[in-house]
């Protein structure tokens, strides 16, 4: 693509970054290896023999029902993982007169997660977290209740159980020591009990991707498939349990958290990998780890974009003169948002990104940049659109290839149907603020899933890690009772 209509980018310096583009584009052709090149992965992850290598660990959640409409009561939803901690208490009641489905409630309260707390002592990452629990609690006069609770934890867990969950290994920012390899249940019970100011039923462990696809199918039964495209980027499907091979039990449906950030961490992307993702990579938290997921989410996609530009404006291609104290020459100063803005204000369609479309459009790109203590005339900006609209489209792009594969595996698991439709709940900061992300990968997914006999459709899907989480603990407190009584 190319600022080609009005443009004020010199043919020299257009040569310079249609180098840059290439580099970073991905052809339709290399998409679909490296779809194709997922469900080899996938494959692997759900063997018996396989999972032990695979880096893509396909991880069973051990939710298998969908809600039945049935659940009913308070719960207390924790989230964590993304950019701040929340509390909520979810109220699932009776439906109203007109509606059959249940009428849910909820409240809650965002707590900032600080640097010292998520890169310090596990010990006082709970202790955090039970803090805020008490003053959530404390705030809507419910300390001296029991609540079930159901833990959207947005990390790689083991789960031998739904209320058990060892972690893997960290991502995103988080490096809190002496977690990795712990029960994350029993950590957050002993926090609370540290306390002694409450207590509460610790029911459920969840994945973000998990709470999302369930939140998604309690209005759209042929859900089939969560995603994540946020801070981290990962999906989750049903898969039939007979495909689980570690997995004793043969019957119905459960649900993958596959993990895939990791796919490529066994070298299998290096070739679509360029120098940016290897110098991100290089300076990362997890060297050497979720190799995909650094192409993809909203923890790396600014920091791509600012390397490009370092770049250009080290080649003589932008910026003239820059002072070499510019926050520009920072790490992790140019934000995702900002990639998102910059596009929405240069309104970028596939086929040309127009900084005169949107009223004001360049003085605002001006202005994120001035931010940056970065002065930037007209060609500037246009450099700047055309960089961050490569970035964001390889990153739909590659989340597209991710989405069918996975289509087509749910499709070949029901050979049965000629054509089958399933819907992928979507969340994510990402696919929520990017003007173009979502529309880039449904057009890439239709593309790569022509002929295969699956369609896929992409409906957002609303507060998983509230709703979501409530109504996976509400089954599970359902059946833990069952049992009990
Ligand atoms: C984590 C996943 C999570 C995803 C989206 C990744 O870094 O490993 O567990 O689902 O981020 O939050
Ligand atoms: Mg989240």
């Amino acid at each position: 693509m190319s600022c080609s209509k009005h443009t004020a980018v010199s043919p020299a310096i257009d040569q310079k970054v249609k180098e840059v583009e290439a580099k970073i584009n991905l052809s339709d052709e290399q998409l679909n290896s490296i779809m194709l090149k997922l469900m080899d992965e996938m494959k692997k992850g759900l063997g018996k023999d396989t999972n032990a290598e695979a880096k893509v660990k396909m991880i069973p959640s051990f939710v298998k029902a969908l809600p039945d409409g049935t659940e009913r009561g308070s719960f207390l939803a924790l989230d964590l993982g993304g950019t701040n901690f929340r509390v909520l208490l979810v109220k699932i009641n009776e439906p109203d007169a007109k509606n059959s489905k249940p009428n849910i409630e909820m409240d809650s309260q965002i707590y900032k997660m600080p640097e010292d707390v998520i890169t310090g002592s596990g010990t006082a990452l709970f202790d955090h977290i039970a803090s805020c629990m008490a003053d959530f609690l404390r705030k809507l006069n419910l300390l001296d209740q029991k609540l079930p609770v159901g833990f959207t934890f947005s990390f790689p867990c083991k789960q031998e159980g739904l209320d058990h969950g060892t972690l893997i290994t960290w991502t995103k920012g988080f490096t809190a020591s002496g977690v990795v390899g712990q029960d994350i249940v029993k950590m957050l019970r002993e926090a609370i009990d540290r306390r002694g100011e409450f207590q509460c039923d610790i029911v459920a462990v969840v994945n973000d991707t998990v709470g999302t696809l369930m939140s998604c199918a309690h209005t759209y039964p042929q859900c089939k498939v969560g995603l994540i495209v946020g801070t981290g980027s990962n999906a989750c499907y049903m898969e039939k349990t007979s495909n689980i091979e570690l997995l004793e039990s043969d019957d119905g449906d459960m649900c993958i958290n596959m993990e895939w950030g990791a796919f490529g961490d066994d070298g299998t992307l290096d070739e679509y990998r360029n120098e940016y993702d290897q110098h991100v990579d290089e300076h990362s938290l997890n060297r050497g780890k979720q190799l995909y997921e650094k192409m993809i989410s909203g923890m790396y996609m600014g920091e791509i974009v600012r390397l490009v530009l370092c770049q250009l404006t080290k080649d003589g291609v932008i910026f003239g003169g820059l002072s070499h104290d510019s926050h520009l020459f920072t790490a992790g100063k140019f934000e995702t948002s900002y990639v998102s803005q910059i596009e929405s204000f240069a309104k970028v369609s596939s086929k040309k990104c127009d900084l005169n479309a949107v009223p004001g459009g360049m003085t605002a790109v001006q202005n994120i940049l001035a931010s940056l203590d970065i002065g930037a005339i007209r060609a500037d900006c246009e450099v700047v659109i055309r960089v961050c609209e490569a970035v964001s489209k390889r990153a739909a792009h590659l989340c597209a290839a991710g989405v069918a594969a996975v289509a087509r595996k749910i499709k070949a698991n029901h050979p049965e149907k000629d054509d089958l439709s399933i819907t992928v709940g979507v969340d994510g900061t990402v696919y929520k603020k990017h003007p173009t992300f979502s529309n880039l990968m449904n057009e890439k997914v239709k593309l790569l899933c022509k002929e295969s006999g699956v369609n896929v459709d992409f409906a957002l899907s609303y507060d998983g890690s509230g709703k979501g989480a409530a109504l996976i603990t509400a089954v599970a407190h359902r059946l833990q009772r069952q049992v009990v009584n």
